[in-house]
This record gives structure tokens, sequence and C-alpha cells, in this order.
């Protein structure tokens, strides 16, 4: 007879991992951002990322290239090889995995759920809850306009129009005078609505999060329930900083997953093995649903 185990705690492997590759990639892009200006203003750059700039570094700078690259044969104005190079790598994880770079990698996206920690202190439980599902869900597709408005008029433009509006560029730029007024109110306002909402610029208005969410239909490693071990405690949809709904799922298809793992086994949900990160059809399934104990670890 299978194994199965349910805690009162998950492991929370996969968090403290996380955390550290997020922190990691925000003081990167920070020092890579901090020397680029420093050195377009002759003062001093950082030796061992000497060259580096945002704009290449930037992987979206090479989505949005794509079709003047397949069609000129030339980049959007400021945009560097290496994007695009950085776009093919994320494009093929994104196939393999979903859209890690919003949930593992994304500066931005660690300071909305940074912010939203704070939130939630203040919240407690209604943290996450403020927009009603009838407003929220027709707004999730949103970004799907603005990545439509941003390619069309990057396509027309030859430039890289979304900088201006752009909270994470305003995010590592404040502090040079360089940032549009829009892009600093779009900081801002993401800011103060990570401390309402989780994520709210990933949800509503990115572009990139738009393109990268839809190999959540089709990729190849997802978070799959096995119903059969599945308690119904909803602690995964609680866990989850993008609302779904994963404990009346099979295998997460939604547009919005951003790969974060939250939900999982190894770090929210209970059951051992009833919620993973797999590819194939299903989780192992045990004969009997297990019972909910009370004590910090029980074996059924
Ligand atoms: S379904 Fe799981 S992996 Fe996807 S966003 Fe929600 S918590 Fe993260
Ligand atoms: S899959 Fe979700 S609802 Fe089911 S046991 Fe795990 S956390 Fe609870």
């Amino acid at each position: 007879m299978p194994v199965t185990t349910v805690r009162t705690k998950p492991k929370k492997t996969s968090a403290w991992i996380r955390r550290s590759i997020q922190i990691f990639f925000l003081v990167l892009v920070a020092l890579v951002a901090t020397s680029e200006v420093l050195g377009e203003r002759e003062i001093q750059t950082l030796s061992f990322i000497e060259g580096a700039s945002l704009h290449a570094i930037c992987p979206f700078g090479g989505v949005v290239s794509y079709w003047q690259l397949a069609t000129t044969g030339t980049l959007v104005k400021k945009v560097h090889e290496s994007a695009v190079a950085l776009s093919i790598i994320v494009l093929a994880l994104s196939v393999l995995f979903g859209p890690v770079i919003c949930g593992w990698i994304c500066p931005l996206g660690s300071i909305q759920e940074w912010m939203g920690s704070l939130g939630r202190k203040i919240f407690k439980k209604s943290y996450n809850t403020f927009v009603p599902r009838n407003i929220d869900r027709p707004l999730r597709y949103l970004r799907y306009l603005v990545l439509a408005w941003v390619l069309y008029m990057t396509i027309v433009t030859g430039q890289l129009i979304f900088q201006d509006y752009d909270p994470y560029y305003a995010l590592f730029n404040f502090w040079t005078g360089e940032v549009a007024l829009a892009g600093a109110l779009a900081l801002v306002a993401t800011l103060v609505l990570s401390l309402f909402v989780e994520r709210p610029f990933c949800k509503y208005a990115c572009p990139y999060g738009a393109f990268q969410g839809l190999f959540n239909l089709f990729r190849t490693f997802g978070i799959k329930r096995n119903a059969p071990s599945c308690i119904d405690c909803k602690a995964c949809d609680r866990a989850c900083p993008m609302n779904i709904e994963v404990s009346t799922s099979g295998t997460v298809r939604d547009h919005q997953c951003i790969s974060c793992l939250k939900c999982t086994s190894e770090d929210s949900c209970p059951v051992e093995s009833t919620l993973v990160f797999a590819a194939g059809p299903t989780a192992s399934k045990p004969e009997s649903k297990p019972e909910q104990t009370n004590g910090k670890e029980a074996t059924l």
C-alpha cells in the first residue's frame, strides 16, 4: 500500500532557494543599472560588469525586436544582441517550465512580492482579496492589450516605446533624473497597490508577463494535483499570489501562473506528493484519501 504523509508544516524547501535567487538577481540588475549610469557620466564603472546595461540584459527588448530583426535585419534602437539571445534562452525555459522569469528572476516581481508581505501583515486574511472577482477576472486580460500596443508601437516607431511607462525601468533609474513622469507614476502605483493586491503589475499590466503567460497553455513541466490524496484544505489557493484555484485543477494551465511553486507540497500543500511540479500526465496515486491530523507529521 502506498505511503502518504500529511504535515501540518510543509518543508518550505523551495521557498528559501527562490528567495535567494530573487535577491541575487535584484542585486545583479541594480549593479548593472548603477554601473551603466556611472559609466555614461564618466565617473566609474564596476569592472566585473563593465559594458553591461539594463537594455542589454532585458529579454523583453529582444522580444519586441523580433519583427524588425526578421524584416530588416536590424534591432530596435537601444536593444542589444545579448537581449535577443537572452530572450531566446528565456523562451526555451518557458516552453519547459512556464514563466519562471516572472516567479524567480524579475526584480520588479520580487519587489511587489516583498511589498505584499507587508500588506499581508497589515490586512491579514483580507490581503489580496480586495478586487471583486467580476472586475478582477476581465482586468487580467488587460496586459494582452498592453502587449499588443507595445508590439505595434515598437514596430511602427522602431523605438523602445514602453520605456517611458515601464515601472521596471523607473525602479532602477529613479535616481538618475532620466525617468519619464508616466514611468515614475507607474512605479509608485505598483508599489502602493502591492500593499493591497499581490503583484498588481504582473496581473494586470505587464506586457512581458502576458507574453510569458501564454506558455502556461502548453509548458512541459507543470503544477499537477493528485486528486485522490488531496484533502481539499485549499492551502494551495491561499498560497497562490495570482489567486489561481489550484485546489480544483488537475494540471494548472491558468495563463497567470508564474511558476513560483508556492502552492506545492514542498511549500504549502500539507500532503506529501499531492501538488508537484512535474512533467507527464499525473502524480502517483495513493489508494485512499489521507486523514488530516493535528500532529506535526503523520504517515498513513
Ligand atoms: S499556481 Fe502555484 S506556481 Fe502557479 S502562480 Fe500559483 S502558487 Fe505559483
Ligand atoms: S492540493 Fe491544495 S487543497 Fe489539496 S491538499 Fe494540497 S493544499 Fe490542500
